[in-house]
């Protein structure tokens, strides 16, 4: 059984598949999560473009009864081993593990050196797979690195279903800039468990560049399909950006995505006018939404019908006017303020450029302009935290509440804050690359001070996110190929990780607790992002001393800051 409900969907692509190569598009979760996915849709459009393929979804199967059933895709209903190309799109850690599981139900060895060529060939691509994909690397044939545009077109051009499989793989790798395939690369350990290299063993380039679209002006990205059955439902989604400039030191996405990029208000405009065709809900999306220098006018624009905007991101220090009118018009019931830490000395940590001033300011704005409910991200398990930073977390929300309070009277109408924390979980490339992950019993217990902090407050609650999962994410997300031997368990005891850690003869703390010394190399450091790992090391050193940094400038041409833009690395 597929978890979908075909026929309410809007825009899906329905192509004969007779004379073309099929490719099945599977997200490694739900049919939910995948199809509010706006990169997952964007590749949907992007493989049906191309004249000679036809390519159609699938995800991650209901359980029935203990078992899963065989994973079919929502077009045509076909199990996807018998497409030609399977390819996952892998945003997040915590999805990689449903990989094997899909694999599996396909009735497909997990191992890609006992695919044959006549079994289709698998492929990964997503964030995921640009940061560090080596603890899926025994089961993918080869990972597409870099963003979808960049990399496809030229992919299928290169790609001869006809070939034997080890000659594809060569010519792709050879051929296709952002290609890495696994099996020609061979990792060397020191006696310390650390990497010592990770050597070609085929005539193939070194380091992947990942691969990037250099300039966005005429290159749409927005919604393909409207289903109600997504986080978005009747929200038509456009992104106005990728990158962003402010380089807060936790955020990978921060930095595998830059430079920032902004569409021009000419696309835009006419994206708006596409989507309030189908509907008066537009989600505007982006890292920073708010930073987009046109967004104000595009908001602002007279369209002939009440359009209801919604912004995926708005920075606290950004709230202005007209803005925070595009919010009410938007009939926007709650709005997010991200401090993402509660001391002024955390916050000068991770670079968030944010004070306590602002994200004030910001609940007053918001309140006074009719949004009766807020929520407030924090992260718990920084680098450098104490004691003193976590009860900050629990005064700053007291205070946001005072203001919240005082604003909201004589509205008739009280609303809640909710206050959400996650656990901080180092990623690859970025300043904290090198820092060890909190322990899950040090995050529980952070936790617990906030909650208890706030339990008496009213209207206030608390929602957090489970220190153990933070631990399997921290895992897979700076794990090598030894961390594919634990994912082989936790497939094998179907998601148990205490068994699966209990059997497991590779040390998961030693991927998680770790600090790592400035010489370590990295295992996803094959990937040449075109960021300089100086710089980085130079922002975790600031960090450690709670020095800010200047996000990137308005006009790039002439910084060279990080590398980057100078070396622009794998444009397209
Ligand atoms: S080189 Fe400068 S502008 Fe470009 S991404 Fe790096 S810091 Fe930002």
């Amino acid at each position: 059984m597929v978890a979908t409900s075909d026929t309410r969907e809007r825009g899906v692509i329905r192509k004969s598949a007779t004379g073309r190569l099929r490719v099945a598009l599977v997200y490694p979760h739900s049919y939910h999560v995948g199809m509010s996915n706006l990169g997952f849709q964007t590749v949907y459009r992007l493989v049906n473009s191309i004249d000679h393929l036809v390519c159609e979804r699938a995800f991650l199967p209901v359980q029935d009864g203990g078992k899963s059933p065989r994973v079919r895709t929502v077009e045509s209903q076909t199990p996807i081993e018998d497409f030609d190309v399977i390819a996952f799109s892998i945003s997040y850690e915590n999805d990689a593990p449903a990989v094997l599981t899909i694999l599996e139900t396909a009735g497909l060895p997990l191992s890609a050196a006992q695919r044959g060529a006549t079994l289709p060939l698998v492929l990964a691509g997503g964030v995921f797979c640009f940061l560090n994909p080596e603890p899926l690397a025994p089961f993918i044939d080869a990972f597409l690195l870099g963003e979808a545009e960049a990399l496809i077109p030229r992919f299928f051009e290169v790609f001869d279903p006809a070939a034997p499989k080890t000659a594809l793989l060569l010519n792709l790798a050879r051929e296709v800039p952002g290609l890495y395939v696994p099996a020609f690369f061979q990792p060397a350990y020191h006696a310390d468990g650390t990497l010592a290299a990770a050597e070609p063993v085929a005539d193939v380039p070194a380091t992947v560049k990942r691969v990037m679209v250099a300039d966005l002006s005429n290159l749409p990205t927005a919604t393909t399909i409207l289903t109600p059955d997504t986080t978005f439902e009747d929200t038509y989604l456009i992104e106005v950006s990728r990158g962003c400039p402010h380089g807060c030191r936790f955020c990978s996405a921060g930095y595998v995505y830059r430079p920032p990029r902004f569409r021009p208000l000419a696309l835009l405009d006419r994206q708006v006018d596409e989507g309030a065709a189908l509907t008066d809900r537009i989600g505007l999306v982006g890292a920073a939404v708010s930073d987009l220098p046109c967004v104000r006018e595009l908001c602002g624009r007279e369209r002939g019908k009440a359009i209801h905007f919604a912004f995926s991101s708005l920075r606290a220090d950004a709230l202005d006017e007209p803005l925070i009118e595009a919010l009410r018009q938007g009939r926007v019931k709650t709005a997010t303020i991200a401090p993402d830490a509660g001391s002024e000395r955390m916050r000068r940590v991770i670079n968030k450029g944010v004070t306590e001033a602002h994200v004030l300011a910001a609940t007053e704005t918001l309140v006074a302009a009719g949004i009766p409910n807020l929520k407030v991200y924090f992260m718990v398990g920084l680098p450098t935290e104490t004691d003193a930073d976590v009860a900050a977390i629990v005064e700053l929300v007291k205070r946001v509440k005072h203001v919240f309070l005082k604003t909201s009277r004589g509205k008739g109408r009280m609303g809640e804050i909710t206050v959400s924390l996650s656990s901080f979980v180092p990623k690859p490339f970025t300043p904290f690359q090198w820092a060890a992950m909190d322990t899950v019993k040090q995050l529980k217990g952070k936790i617990k001070t906030v909650q208890n902090g706030l339990r008496k407050t009213a209207n206030v609650r608390v929602y957090a996110d489970l220190p153990r999962w933070a631990y399997v994410q921290g895992l897979i997300a700076r794990g090598d190929r030894r961390v594919a031997d634990i994912l082989l368990l936790a497939h094998h005891y179907q998601g148990n990780w205490p068994q699966t850690f209990k059997a497991s003869p590779v040390n998961p703390h030693f991927y998680v607790h770790r600090e790592r010394g400035p010489e370590e190399r990295f295992p996803w450091e094959f990937i040449d992002q075109g960021i300089d790992r100086a710089y980085l090391w130079k922002e975790h050193q600031r960090a450690l001393v709670a020095r800010p940094s200047a996000p990137c400038p308005a006009d790039p041409a002439h910084c060279s800051l990080c590398g980057v833009c100078k070396g622009k690395a794998g444009a397209m």
